[in-house]
């Protein structure tokens, strides 16, 4: 079965639906971000299944997602559904993308700021980019621990600075649905980004390249933080929503 687009989401992205949600397959998504950002900004989400099946009964998230310029396809559960559509992709890794713009922002100087992960993370991932990146134009960094009281000038203070890029590690929904929140009217790419602070600065490991190449990088996630098995027990719905799908269609 060949699908037709839905609609055009940027330079060389075609956006498809997955159960409901936009997906953008992009020829470079590196290049598709700097266009994005040339044109003033917008927010990056990388989807994957468990966050489709949180979304479906999270409305802000929904939104979030669904009102997101760029998203990308960030898990096996995803590329099998487009697969199922005739649309063959590879994951894009948001850890990758992430860190691709951090090298560009770092020689283009660009303007960045992190929020999120605990104050050590934080702490460490400060010196190692500094490190990796000397000229990195940090102007805004601040951990995801802050009281509720400390937010709002915190997000005052972030909008001043309008950063090209920004990045958010507070986990799913809420790094989703506060960007949205935030974001709005500020130029800049903003991206959720998970837990990459955290593998960034060294106290959580990737899954090795065997398994990502396997696309079972959710089962090393699952054995290195097993208290996730909760969350996992969407992808088996997000399967069977796919199926049906395809059985009614
Ligand atoms: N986090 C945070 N504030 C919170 C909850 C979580 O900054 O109130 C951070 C957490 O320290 C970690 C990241 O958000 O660095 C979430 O990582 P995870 O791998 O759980 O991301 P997800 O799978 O939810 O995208």
């Amino acid at each position: 079965m060949v699908i037709q687009p839905a609609t055009k989401a940027c330079g060389g992205c075609h956006r498809y639906r997955v159960l409901g949600f936009p997906v953008d397959v992009c020829c470079d998504v590196q290049v598709a971000a700097l266009d994005m950002h040339v044109s003033g900004g917008g927010r990056i989400v990388t989807l994957n299944a468990e966050m489709t099946m949180a979304a479906r009964m999270d409305k802000d998230l929904g939104s979030a997602i669904i009102n997101a310029e760029l998203v990308i396809p960030d898990g096996a559960g995803v590329v099998w559904a487009l697969s199922k559509q005739g649309v063959r992709v590879v994951k894009t890794a948001g850890i990758e993308l992430a860190w691709s713009l951090l090298n560009y922002a770092a020689s283009h100087g660009w303007t960045v700021a992190l929020v999120g992960a605990s104050p050590n993370v934080m702490a460490s991932l400060k010196i190692m980019l500094f490190k990796r990146f000397p000229g990195l134009r940090l102007v805004f960094a601040v951990d995801g621990y802050q009281s509720a009281e400390a937010w709002p000038h915190l997000e005052s203070k972030l909008r001043e600075l309008r950063p090209d890029l920004v990045l958010v590690a507070l986990g799913v929904p809420r790094q989703e649905t506060w960007s949205h929140r935030v974001q709005k009217g500020q130029h800049g790419l903003w991206m959720g980004v998970g837990g990459s602070f955290d593998v960034w600065a060294g106290t959580k490991k990737r899954a090795p390249k065997w398994m990502c190449r396997m696309q079972i990088e959710w089962l090393y996630r699952l054995i290195q933080e097993p208290n996730r098995w909760k969350r996992m027990l969407s992808l088996p719905a997000f399967v069977w929503q796919v199926i049906k799908g395809e059985l009614n269609d």
